[in-house]
């Protein structure tokens, strides 16, 4: 960069996989890019996501070729990155199946084994109609947190990224309705051409965002197990229709094996206020029951005398009243842009919004995917009086 053409300064508010994937394809294209996070990278839903990654399953839909392009990204990342060492990229195989869980199954020592050629051996509780729902070609996972730290360290080490730890408070707009600056808590500026706000569900609290849509947050619980004989847990993500012993509705959580040998299950989700600290979300304990109790009766292996629990957490999805994330530049503020609202399919989805988000900030168009649809201009004239 010269005098006559200075780098584009972007501050990239929010430190989830949104932010950082957006920085890290910012400083690729040689934006000047400073990261602003309130609390740690990839504290939130980013850091405590199953991190399933699936090419096709938002087809039919508007998330269809965000998704399908972000797949693709994330093959090519893994590849650049080492994603299989660095962040435990592998693909694997997905089954959804029934289960029912008996009054008895409190130990998880189960033995009867299951006979179906589909269900893999370690899955000995009682399963019913597994069927495939995802190959090794469009089914595939990351550590969502340290996917989201390598995309991170690989922007400050090779494209000069700065990370700033702090909470920002407002946008600095000038005459004419330009991007200036972000302020911090505390009063520090700094200045900046363009600023991407990635809150997460954060963005419902940030006045500039919530005067124009509504961000909610729903919060999912979930557990990481270590089995002792993870060498029997094979690459298989299950998808269950979960019928607890009491009766009412069946759930549907999920299993993630990791390629560490851990296990990873999540579900339970509910409607509940947001704190602003995100160090402080913690699960509830019964929801944290039920998932142990789902982890015993699916599989001897993951049960208290097979595995040992090595975190029990909680976090906020993102949502938005539509469904459908919101991508794009702010109507009525040049230069300020927001990515949110990608619900259940963020860890997907961040490389592909991350890399139009860089295209839209350095070259006015987005060409990898057509953003029209994830417009923030979509809600204007649908809120009023906030
Ligand atoms: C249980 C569970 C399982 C999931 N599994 C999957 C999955 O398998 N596959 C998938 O694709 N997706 C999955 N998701 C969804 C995915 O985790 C989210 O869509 C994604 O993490 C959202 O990323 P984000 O960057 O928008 O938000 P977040 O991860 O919430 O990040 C927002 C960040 O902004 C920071 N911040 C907020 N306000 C400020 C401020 N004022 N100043 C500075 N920083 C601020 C926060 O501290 C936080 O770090 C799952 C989610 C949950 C809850």
């Amino acid at each position: 960069m010269d005098q006559e053409h200075p780098q584009k300064r972007v501050a990239v508010c929010g430190g989830g996989v949104i932010g950082v994937c957006t920085a890290y394809f910012l400083a690729k294209k040689g934006a000047s890019v400073t990261l602003i996070e309130k609390s740690s990278v990839a504290c939130a839903a980013s850091g405590k996501a199953g991190g399933f990654l699936a090419l096709d399953w938002c087809d039919g839909g508007p998330l269809s070729s965000l998704a399908r392009v972000s797949f693709n990204i994330h093959r090519s990342l893994a590849e650049e990155l080492n994603g299989p060492e660095n962040y435990g990229y592998r693909p694997l195989t997905a089954l959804s199946l029934t289960v029912t869980e008996s009054q008895t199954v409190s130990s998880g020592s189960k033995t009867s084994g299951n006979s179906n050629s589909l269900l893999p051996s370690w899955v000995d509780g009682p399963a019913k109609r597994p069927r495939t729902i995802g190959s090794t070609e469009t089914t595939a996972q990351v550590h969502p947190q340290l996917f989201t730290k390598t995309l991170l360290n690989k922007a400050v080490n090779d494209y000069g990224l700065e990370l700033v730890i702090g909470k920002v408070e407002n946008v600095g707009v000038g005459e004419g309705g330009q991007v200036e600056s972000v302020v911090l808590q505390g009063g520090r500026v700094i200045e900046s051409d363009a600023v991407v706000l990635a809150l997460g569900p954060w963005s419902g609290k940030f006045e500039m965002l919530s005067s124009i849509f509504r961000v909610s947050g729903l919060k999912a619980h979930s557990i990481v197990l270590e089995p002792r004989e993870a060498d029997a847990i094979t690459p298989h993500a299950l998808f269950l229709s979960y019928y607890p012993a009491q009766g009412g509705k069946p759930m549907d959580p999920e299993v993630y094996p990791r390629p560490t040998g851990e296990v990873y299950l999540c579900g339970m989700s509910s409607e509940q206020e947001l704190p602003d600290d995100p160090e402080t979300i913690s699960g509830d304990p019964a929801s944290i029951q039920v998932l142990k109790r789902v982890g015993r009766t699916v599989s001897s292996h993951l049960g208290e005398a097979g595995a040992r629990v090595k975190a029990e957490q909680a976090c906020f999805l993102p949502c938005t009243d539509d469904s459908v994330p919101v991508i794009g530049e702010i109507p009525g503020i040049n230069g300020c842009y927001v990515g949110t609202g990608h619900s259940c399919w963020g860890i997907l989805n961040g490389p592909a919004t991350g890399a139009a988000l860089a295209e839209l900030v350095m070259d006015g168009r987005a060409g990898i995917v057509d953003l029209s649809r994830f417009s923030p201009a979509r809600f204007l004239g649908r809120r009023k009086n906030l």
